[in-house]
């Protein structure tokens, strides 16, 4: 299109948006236009990718979460369209920045594992790769977040009420999923991904649950009102929230009908698809397989095999070798929420047949490894069913040809603790996928000033889709003019990150000081209570001699907590105060300052991001399976201050340990320390530790008398009868997190052209954590699929 066409159509559908002409239109309804023109010029591709795709073997990724944060901007650079999209807004006299920051994000998930699966996504369109992924399109994304008092407060996110351009609702391809106690519609909607560089399409599909009827008319018409619309509502609830809250047995019920709820309904679009194309079922397997992103869709298992037995009269033994042809599984954590079970009697409410599917896998299963020789004990400690429990992960243990872990570290503790009796059983099946990020959003979007030194410096943007090509600009680490830029990049990033946060929270902060970020869930075993004891010990010392040269430092947080998880809440409130004291302290807040970031989120991470020196990676080591967000920093010139955990192992791997600051307890040294652990002797011994914590309780913090610093502090200090003393060695890694970050702040000022070049390694360093190296792996190894452009 020229620019004068694309003008022009903006300005029609502004027109359509808004009923307005453009002169009056607002922010939000240039962001609908935009979008509109920008889905317009994408259709045709769009349909061309669906075809050639649906004709081969595909791959189909399914997925609880998926954590898409804001589309237009990723679109407009993928199609190359910014500039034009610029310059048709400036001849309306509206700013591009400005249209792109009305978008809501699509938060449909909760952290790593749902962005995981949109930088996935990216990944596939942009690799040209037969891929599809399907989800849920959640009414209300992950809770918006809101501080009052310094609490978490939780409302909910209404992303897409005021209209949704980048999905589109298929009525036509709409499935029934069947309960014993309802039967409900599942609509697709399908959301576009396009890829960088190619004219592939991609998409997600997502689907919404409506009754059968809108609602029971005669109900209505007798004046029985509310009658009319409790089976409607039923049918909403699937697909109100994410992760809607499990506590009673009615909430886990729901949680199990959204699950098979999704699988359901994808199942039944493959299926027919496969039919449509080879004409019959026997082949199901050849073309299609299904990644199953952790247990929340393994539901898919048991009803592949109903479909296949029942709707299509196949044997058992047919069935199961087309099954376990189809699935691989990846796991994501270690923790106990890896292993999710459920009781017999929701299955039993909601779908008998599922249940007795389940019951025969069983049966099998134990028959299989008894005549194996395996001893009972092991076979009953791995069969699917556990007395009046279903246990999700061993049936996708089972069932799957491949089983992942999500960095090498996390690969090693599933194979030798986690799902040991399972690699003892099928080693083959066990592989590595270590994570990664896309460079389009996380780099070439986010960061505009280093993406165009990075171009310039390589002669062309070829790094964009191939990050490994940074590696040829290595050896600019020794040129200072270089450095000079990326410090004056960093410099400036910084200085739109505080306008940013001014105009957002109100906190006034200095682009001079080091910008030190943690951003992720609020979980105890990722430490956000470590950082936050350091930043008191620190408030501490600098009250003690004003006179000290610290490193002026901005400390970033953002975190949201579960609503449920009474002790992440807690950290919150302590960051939250420990900011005020810190904050409102005239000598302290001339050199440290604390922010934390309100309602963390996609879009607000691209705006911190870019603007960070230092990365905290701070997990109890064997506790985070990967992380991505230390890569995310990687990319942008960052430095990791972290614990060897997750991929923080390999990111040292790639950059050395003179481009990294490792501190912290070794996973294969805690077992040990731990034998012997007082943190009571600790937290009197280490430097800076004892008046920190007497601080939570002598009245220096305020809890409001709510007693929740009093409980963190004896989470730390005393055992609680089923859980020891400082679960995650807060106390004990303390020291020599307080050491190493203590060194990374007096370096940054040492030096400031010998912390560039570290940025520099950093960064050129990063190509291992593209998500392309992760899912080019997952094509050749697990999923055998071809590129194919259209
Ligand atoms: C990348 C990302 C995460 C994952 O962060 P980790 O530090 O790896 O846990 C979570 N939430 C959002 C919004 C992200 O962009």
């Amino acid at each position: 299109m020229t620019d004068v066409d694309f003008t022009t159509s903006l300005g029609q559908q502004v027109r359509t948006v808004s009923g307005r002409t453009p002169s009056t239109a607002t922010s939000m309804e240039y962001w609908a236009a935009l979008s509109n023109t920008v889905m317009s010029m994408l259709a045709d591709n769009w349909e061309s990718s669906e075809n050639t795709y649906n004709a081969r073997r595909m791959q189909h990724y399914f997925s609880a979460e998926f954590l898409m944060g804001r589309a237009l901007l990723n679109n407009l650079n993928n199609l190359g369209l910014e500039q034009q999209a610029k310059a048709a807004l400036d001849s309306f006299g509206q700013n591009l920045t400005d249209v792109l920051e009305a978008e809501n994000d699509a938060a449909l998930g909760n952290g790593g594992l749902g962005r995981l699966a949109a930088c996935f996504l990216d990944s596939c369109a942009t690799l040209n790769l037969p891929v599809r992924g399907y989800g849920i399109l959640y009414r209300y994304g992950l809770f918006k977040q809101f501080f009052e008092n310094g609490y978490q407060g939780e409302k909910p996110d209404a992303w897409m009420e005021e209209g949704y351009p980048f999905v589109i609702r298929r009525e036509e391809e709409q499935k029934l999923v069947h309960y014993n106690d309802l039967t409900v519609r599942a609509i697709p909607y399908d959301m576009p991904i396009t890829g960088y560089g190619t004219n592939n399409v991609n998409t997600l599909r997502l689907w919404k649950s409506e009754p059968m009827e809108d609602f029971d008319y005669n109900a209505f018409n007798s004046q029985r009102f509310t009658d009319a619309i409790v089976e409607r509502e039923r049918v909403n609830d699937i697909c109100r929230v994410l992760y809607p809250n499990d506590t009673t047995f009615e909430g886990k019920v729901l949680r199990v009908r959204q699950q098979y709820f999704f699988c359901s309904a994808s199942l039944q679009a493959i299926v027919e698809n496969e039919l449509a194309e080879r004409g019959g079922i026997n082949n199901f397997g050849k073309f299609n397989s299904i990644q199953l992103n952790d247990t929340h869709p393994v539901l898919a298992i048991p009803e592949l095999m109903r479909i296949l037995l029942d709707e299509h009269d196949m044997e058992w033994d047919d069935a199961w070798a087309i099954v376990s042809q189809t699935f691989a599984y990846t796991n994501h954590t270690v923790l106990a929420e890896a292993l999710e079970t459920w009781e017999i009697a929701i299955f039993e409410r909601l779908f008998p047949r599922i249940l007795e599917i389940i019951r025969e896998i069983d049966r099998r299963f134990r028959l299989e490894l008894s005549e194996a020789g395996f001893h009972p004990g092991k076979i009953d400690y791995m069969a699917p069913i556990d007395g009046n429990r279903v246990r999700m992960a061993w049936i996708a243990c089972y069932a799957a040809y491949s089983i992942n872990g999500v960095a090498a570290l996390h690969t090693e503790i599933i194979k030798k603790d986690t799902l040991h009796d399972w690699y003892d059983v099928w080693p083959h099946k066990f592989n590595n996928k270590t994570n990664g990020v896309t460079p389009r959003r996380w780099l070439n979007q986010c960061n505009p000033r280093l993406a165009a030194l990075l171009t310039r410096a390589l002669g062309s943007d070829a790094w964009v889709r191939d990050l490994d090509e940074l590696k040829k600009i290595g050896s600019l680490a020794d040129i200072p003019e270089v450095l000079d830029e990326l410090n004056e990049i960093k410099y400036q990033n910084k200085v739109d990150f505080a306008r940013w946060i001014k105009e957002r929270q109100g906190i006034d902060i200095d682009p001079e000081a080091i910008f030190d970020v943690q951003i992720k869930r609020l979980h105890e075993y990722k430490r956000q209570l470590m950082n936050a004891l350091y930043i008191l010990d620190l408030y501490f010392r600098i009250k003690d001699n004003p006179e000290l040269t610290v490193p002026p430092r901005v400390f970033i947080f953002g975190a949201k907590a579960a609503p449920g998880y009474v002790r992440a809440k807690a950290i919150i409130k302590l960051i939250n105060e420990i900011g005020n004291l810190v904050n409102n302290d005239p000598d302290v807040s001339k050199i440290i300052k604390v922010v934390f970031v309100e309602n963390y989120n996609v879009s607000p991470a691209e705006h911190i991001i870019p603007a960070a020196d230092v990365s905290e990676q701070i997990s109890t080591a064997g506790k985070e399976a990967s992380g991505t967000s230390n890569m995310k920093f990687m990319m942008n010139g960052a430095l990791t201050l972290g614990t060897m955990d997750g991929a923080n192992v390999e990111i040292v791997d790639a950059v050395g340990n003179d481009n990294a600051y490792i501190f912290g307890a070794l996973e294969e040294e805690l077992p040990q320390l731990r034998a012997s652990y007082d943190p009571r002797a600790v937290a009197e011994n280490t430097p800076g530790l004892k008046r920190t914590l007497d601080a939570f309780v002598d009245g220096t913090l305020n809890d409001d008398a709510s007693g929740a610093f009093h409980d963190l502090l004896g989470s730390l200090l005393d055992s609680n009868g089923w859980e020891p003393a400082d679960v995650y060695y807060v106390l004990g890694d303390f020291a020599s997190y307080r050491e190493t970050r203590d060194a990374i702040a007096a370096d940054y000022y040492a030096d400031r052209r010998q912390w560039a070049a570290k940025c520099w390694r950093n960064i050129v360093e990063s190509g291992r954590f593209s998500s392309d190296r992760t899912i080019n792996d997952y094509a050749q190894e697990v999923w055998k699929i071809e590129p194919v452009a259209i």
